[in-house]
């Protein structure tokens, strides 16, 4: 097992590396910009460096800054967290060149998937359902169009180097389609310097739902089942249960399944997660992976019992998965709340001073948080200032745990999003699992405020 890990990361997630660092007996490096010389991270871990200025591209995206932290504090490994470089594999590749050991999956499985074509080539290799669509990239107007009438409107143009719900057009007409598919090129060209593009069909009521996954450098692979994300608001989650409400056994089962044998296609190590959408009648079709440890991973970790962040450090230090897919049971329902520094309803981001924070608890109420009373949000970075989980026996359970538990939240200086998740918990169609991916934002609409 490591000695000591370099954390190239900030908030909540290196809050939370840290901690599981801590309980395993193994020394902690954080690293933070000046920004975040108050941070919680950098105040948590046995040692902290600083790697430079505000701006994420000059600090926590900074490799050469990154790598000499490293050397400096002399650590074995390296965990990217989420966001900032965890999908990027050509540090994955430097990490490692430069003898560290890298948490997360080898950088050939980060670049298949990273490729959202040749992620859905492996696919079709696998037998993984796809959306209908075209095969792989889309060359020009002429292609798409005759792409398009074969699936039918409305269709999607997807960037195949997107991510974070960037380089997307949703075309509904024939019409519509030329300048969607040279806008998408264009973007996808001038936000990541890749303008290859492909078509998919848009599904008008679709579910998000993913599936949790866990390999080993030994060939194991295991699913920790689904996820439900579909709450969601410009391509961004913003509460996650799991299980799924609308997920039945068999359906579960497939889906899994689907899932693992996704992650095998490419020998997948560390912990996964792979995106599906479901239609209304349970058909489901894969969308992308990500390489990485998700935001949402408290839920799974509820229900299973198992800790993502301590088997990825076990597995990048080569240790075998202790369990088999038989011995991983899912019990009671989980649901996260993500705590946004943002007005709840515009959205306007939030920055600013924390004149008193009071975090929830009580019974099977999890907060993971890197605020405190007297911290300064900065403007520089995501949004995101902490996430409340709540566990119980059943789903009706775990709402009324939720509305609870944000009823105790008291975050003053700053404002919030919980009165979203307010109004939220309390909607009947959320209360009867009856959602899909556009309920929020048509919600939003409909109460106008
Ligand atoms: P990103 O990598 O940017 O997250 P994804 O491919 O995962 O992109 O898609 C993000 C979101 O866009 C999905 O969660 C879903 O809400 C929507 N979406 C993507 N593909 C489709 C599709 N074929 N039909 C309808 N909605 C889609």
């Amino acid at each position: 097992m490591f000695n000591k890990i370099l954390i190239a990361n900030r908030g909540e997630i290196a809050v939370r590396i840290i901690r599981c660092c801590k309980e395993l007996g193994i020394g902690s490096v954080a690293v933070y910009s000046e920004a975040d010389r108050d941070a919680m991270h950098a105040r948590l871990a046995d040692e902290a460096v600083c790697i430079g200025p505000a701006p994420g591209a000059q600090s926590y995206l900074n490799i050469a800054a990154i790598m000499s932290a490293a050397e400096l504090t002399d650590v074995q490994a390296i965990h990217p967290g989420y966001g900032f470089l965890a999908e990027n594999a050509e540090f994955a590749d430097i990490v490692m060149e430069s003898g560290y050991a890298w948490i997360g999956p080898t950088p050939d499985s980060m670049r298949t998937m990273g490729d959202k074509v040749t992620a859905k080539h492996k696919m079709r290799e696998a037998g993984v359902p796809l959306v209908p669509g075209s095969e792989g990239a889309v060359r020009d107007v002429e292609e798409a169009r005759h792409i398009a009438r074969e699936a039918g409107f409305p269709v999607i143009i997807k960037a195949a180097a997107g991510g974070g719900g960037r380089g997307m057009q949703v075309v509904h007409s024939e019409a519509a389609l030329p300048g969607a598919f040279n806008k998408c090129q264009a973007e996808a060209a001038a936000a990541f310097g890749d303008d290859t593009v492909f078509i998919e069909k848009f599904l008008e009521t679709p579910r998000h739902i993913e599936v949790q996954v866990l390999g080993d450098k030994h060939g194991n692979i295991v699913h920790l089942f689904e996820r439900e994300c579909s709450m969601q608001r410009n391509n961004q989650k913003v509460l996650e249960e799991a299980p799924s409400p609308f997920v039945d056994e068999e359906t579960r089962e497939k889906l899994c399944a689907a899932g693992v044998a996704a992650a095998r296609a490419v020998n997948y190590e560390g912990a996964g997660t792979i995106e599906f959408l479901m239609n209304p009648d349970k058909s489901f079709y894969f969308i992308e992976m990500n390489t990485r440890i998700q935001v949402e991973h408290p839920v799974t970790e509820w229900i299973t019992g198992v800790d993502l962040v301590e088997w990825q450090i076990r597995v990048a230090a080569g240790e075998k998965l202790a369990f088999t897919q038989e011995q991983i049971k899912k019990k009671g329902h989980a649901i996260e709340c993500r705590i946004n520094a943002e007005h709840p309803f515009s959205f306007r981001p939030s920055p600013g001073r924390i004149e008193l924070y009071h975090a929830p608890g009580g019974r099977s109420v999890r907060v993971d948080s890197h605020i405190y009373t007297g911290y300064e949000v900065p403007s520089h970075y995501d949004s995101m200032i902490g996430k409340i989980i709540t566990h119980a026996r059943t789903r009706e359970k775990c709402i009324r745990r939720m509305q609870r538990a944000i009823e105790e939240l008291a975050i003053i200086g700053i404002t919030t999003n919980r009165e979203l998740h307010e109004r939220l918990l309390a909607n009947a169609a959320f209360q009867r699992g009856d959602f899909d991916i556009h309920f929020l934002e048509r919600w939003l609409k409909q109460m106008n405020l």
